[in-house]
């Protein structure tokens, strides 16, 4: 199932069909029901030296951003090879596919599907000839007129491979008839709407491009006489490259050799950062727009406690990602942090039940209690967000059932009560429980003694950005952008078209 591509100035065989297998999540098993990490992008130039074992490197420090597929594309002496594959980055790579991805240019990807199935086809780099050679793109985020494009591109004749937005993207700037490469994607920004941040290896250069309102995170750093671009610092630290800057909203920049240059594409709008970078995507050890994400949930917690305080015994974290603001929850409170649930990080996407009867099986593969911390405590459970609220009830009857007294349950972001069109994967209001109840009947649906939302000017104050600087769409309906209808988005928006 590895698609080896190796083109010069041809497009890519579609490969469609070949290897059509949907990694599944099951339900009930579904280990999780809570909002799905949505991709990541890393690039190199490193001159005389070979880019892909720091793509790699790269993107193992970003698999957080996604488990399903992974993948590099190199470029040496006019010849552009892709390794990519489903699985997790160290299942899709081994020392001898890396060493074989020759050049000092590259561009790699981690994949979940938020638009378009988890398909091989779907995987990405993805390839395509263009004017100006072989081009390869990564992409993060989603784009909200991807069906209108691909309508618009199919009636000139363009013919697709796959079903994401990423190959509309990547089929609009190969047909662009601009007098460059960078014109072509200027003249694409201009006809793309959504949230994107993309990486774009032709021949021996790396374009890195953000949207106007820079949804999802770039930054851009320097690696040794080179440069780097990821979605996030924590990618730097891995290669040992150091933080330079964040790529501009609407910025192109291009690496080459040493050096780099930079562009204005389109204007700038209104930033709209994803306040769910730092509440839960965003690995903790990453700083975006200057905030460290750790510092910034370990205050969520704090001003959590402040705003929803509760008699408790012990403070214990959902792991992983409700750690950082329930160390805040328990400093601000002084009542003791305890790690009352443990989490096994070797479960993948898919398991086998022994039988549908077992009570919590899915969550119990994936979190389980520790007796002797829980029972006969009062316990404060932080986690970072609620989407359908069927987990959070599966670990309060879990707790319970370990003999805790009382669980209140404090969540560090406010109730999510809108979909979000912009690469995670709740583009649906009918999943989402705080649109359709009440704090009390969603705390009476999941079994907890009580209820604390994070509020919206509280995760502002801890987040330390201004508000007119972040994107809370999914909290307050304020999209920075048009969106289109719920039904015409979401992972299946392009497999539905007739
Ligand atoms: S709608 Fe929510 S999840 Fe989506 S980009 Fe905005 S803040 Fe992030």
């Amino acid at each position: 199932m590895i698609v080896r591509t190796s083109i010069a100035g041809r497009q890519a065989p579609s490969r469609r069909g070949e290897a059509a297998t949907e990694v599944t999540i099951t339900d009930d098993g579904a280990p999780w029901d809570g909002l799905r990490e949505e991709c990541g992008v890393i690039g190199v130039s490193l001159p005389g030296g070979a880019a892909a074992p720091y793509l790699h490197l790269g993107l193992l420090a970003l698999q957080h951003r996604g488990q399903e597929s992974a993948g590099i594309a190199t470029h040496k002496g006019g010849r552009l090879a892709v390794h990519k594959d489903m699985g997790l980055v160290a299942q899709v790579f081994s020392d001898a596919n890396v060493k074989s991805l020759t050049g000092s240019v590259g561009i790699g990807h981690v994949r979940y599907a938020t638009m378009g199935s988890a398909v091989l086809a779907n995987a990405q780099p993805m390839v395509a000839s263009s004017p100006w050679g072989p081009i390869a793109i990564a992409h993060n985020g989603n784009l909200t007129n991807a069906g209108a494009l691909r309508t618009a591109l199919e009636a000139q004749g363009e013919t697709f491979t796959a079903t994401s937005d990423t190959e509309v993207l990547l089929r609009c700037i190969a047909r662009s008839r601009a007098p460059s490469l960078a014109a072509a994607i200027a003249e694409t920004m201009g006809r793309i709407e959504g949230a994107y941040t993309v990486v774009l290896l032709a021949g021996a250069r790396v374009y890195a491009f953000r949207d106007a309102h820079a949804i999802r995170p770039l930054v851009l750093g320097r690696l040794q006489d080179g440069w780097v671009v990821a979605s996030e610092t924590c990618a730097f630290d891995n290669i040992g490259a150091e933080f330079a800057r964040d790529v501009a909203p609407g910025e192109i920049v291009s690496l080459e050799g040493a050096s780099h240059a930079s562009m204005r594409a389109i204007p700038r709008a209104r930033v709209a950062q994803c306040v769910f970078e730092y509440i839960y995507f965003a690995r903790p050890d990453t700083t975006l727009a200057g905030v460290n994400v750790h510092q910034a949930r370990r205050r969520m917690g704090r001003v959590l406690a402040a705003e929803h305080p509760v008699a408790a015994d012990i403070v214990v974290p959902v792991p992983d990602s409700g750690t950082s603001a329930a160390l805040g929850f328990a400093e601000a409170t002084g009542v003791p942090f305890e790690f009352g649930i443990v989490k096994n990080r070797y479960i993948g996407r898919t398991f086998m039940q022994p039988d549908q009867g077992t009570r919590d099986f899915g969550v119990r593969v994936k979190l389980n209690p520790v007796r002797e911390i829980v029972e006969g405590r009062r316990i404060a459970l932080v986690d970072d967000s609620i989407v359908r609220g069927t987990t959070a009830g599966k670990i309060v009857a879990m707790l319970r059932h370990c003999g805790a007294l009382e669980v209140h349950l404090r969540i560090s972001s406010p109730p999510i009560r809108w979909p979000c069109f912009y690469g995670v994967d709740t583009s649906n209001r009918r999943e989402l429980v705080a649109a359709h109840l009440e704090v009390d009947e969603i705390r009476r649906q999941i079994g907890a003694d009580s209820l604390g939302y994070l509020s919206q000017d509280g995760l502002v104050s801890a987040i330390r950005l201004p508000r007119d600087k972040l994107c809370m769409a999914c909290l307050d309906g304020d999209y920075p952008t048009t969106t289109g209808a719920e039904e015409d988005a979401g992972k299946y928006a392009l497999e539905r078209r007739p």
